[in-house]
């Protein structure tokens, strides 16, 4: 099995230093035979080589079965925006949970933004006239079936199978009308999943009042971008949010934050959001190598004992540092 690590800027290379070394520790102890591809991508490579992704890096990168990616710095979107477009990774998913000891507006939220990752306002159609300024909404039926196909399959496999669409059809009737459509006519064939749609304004204020109506949102690329935000915040902190960026055949996994250079290099930065990617690269992984599940179920246990211990960076209200909170994760694993 073979991973492409993207080390990143910013807190990017200490938080990868966290992960590799629970890598390491977990192909010791499950045997999986983990091969790690070091890609050089983000501002470093931009300076070295004129270009954030280099053409080597990229065909690197697809020799590998997945990629674990910490946070990059000004040049992130001509990196992760050029591989979801490359590799056609449609499925932006972006868990928002609670776990302990970590102060969240309500307990037991379990979220999962599922959102549309190749379209939107972020076609990349931005035009200038005059004195205006145009932006372009392309909303396709293909890719709006797809995500919302992918989100239907997901709620099957949860305990609370419950899809909202979120959009703005009352007022964006073409463009967001054909998403409502699309995920209408997915929901129609899943009659075990209970659908429902919102407003992305009401949804964003039901994000605040009340999380736990929520299990899986799918939603347009703009709104889930600032959604999965409002929603990391809403379950304590973005050092904890990590995400997936899936397609068919290659997923990348990744931090939902960016490369956080008021703290970077002072050894603080929380190590859990880009473990927590690591942890959802092994369950994507699973369907390869069934250790992988077991591997995914070691990392979440050992986040969980590490946070019941108090054991937590100042971020989410901790005294310890980045390496502290990586060797107590160790621990846990050596003792699974
Ligand atoms: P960028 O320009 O790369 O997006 P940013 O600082 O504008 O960086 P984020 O990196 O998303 O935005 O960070 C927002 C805030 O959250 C910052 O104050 C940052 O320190 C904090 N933060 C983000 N990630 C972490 C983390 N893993 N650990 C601790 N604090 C974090």
């Amino acid at each position: 099995m073979k991973i492409a690590l993207i080390n990143g800027d910013g807190i990017g290379p200490e938080q990868m230093e966290s992960a590799r070394s629970i890598l390491y520790k977990i192909d010791d102890i499950l045997d999986i035979n983990l091969e790690f591809e070091e890609i050089e991508a983000g501002d470093s490579a931009l300076i070295k080589y004129g270009k954030a992704l280099p053409d080597e890096s990229i065909e690197k990168i697809k020799r590998c079965d997945a990629c674990l990616k910490a946070p990059i710095g000004s040049s992130a979107a001509d990196v992760i925006v050029t591989l979801r477009r490359m590799l056609d990774l449609y499925a932006n998913v972006r868990p928002a949970k609670t776990y302990p000891t970590i102060k969240a507006l309500k307990d037991d939220i379990d979220i999962i933004i599922v959102r549309e990752n190749t379209e939107d306002l972020y076609s990349g159609l931005e035009y200038e006239l005059d004195d205006s300024a145009i932006a372009i909404k392309v909303i396709t039926r293909r890719a709006s079936l797809r995500i919302a196909e992918f989100a239907f399959k997901m709620a099957m496999m949860r305990e609370r199978k419950i899809v909202h669409a979120v959009h703005k059809a009352n007022l964006l009737r073409k463009s967001d009308g054909l998403f409502a459509l699309c995920c209408r006519e997915v929901a129609n064939r899943y009659p075990e999943v209970e659908y429902g749609e919102m407003l992305i304004d009401a949804c964003s204020m039901q994000l605040i009042r009340e999380p736990r109506e929520f299990s899986i949102i799918v939603t347009m690329n703009m709104y889930g971008d600032i959604l999965s935000d409002e929603a990391a915040q809403v379950v304590g902190s973005l050092g904890i949010a990590p995400s997936a960026n899936i397609g068919d055949k290659f997923a990348i996994f990744e931090p939902v934050h960016g490369s956080a250079p008021d703290i970077a290099g002072k050894g603080i930065a929380n190590p859990l959001s880009l473990i927590l990617s690591a942890e959802m690269m092994f369950e994507w992984l699973s369907s390869k190598d069934r250790r992988c599940k077991i591997a995914a179920e070691m990392i979440d246990n050992a986040i969980n004992n590490v946070l019941r211990k108090g054991i937590k960076t100042p971020d989410i209200s901790g005294n310890n540092n980045t390496h502290e909170v990586t060797s107590a994760i160790i621990n846990e694993l050596t003792n699974y």
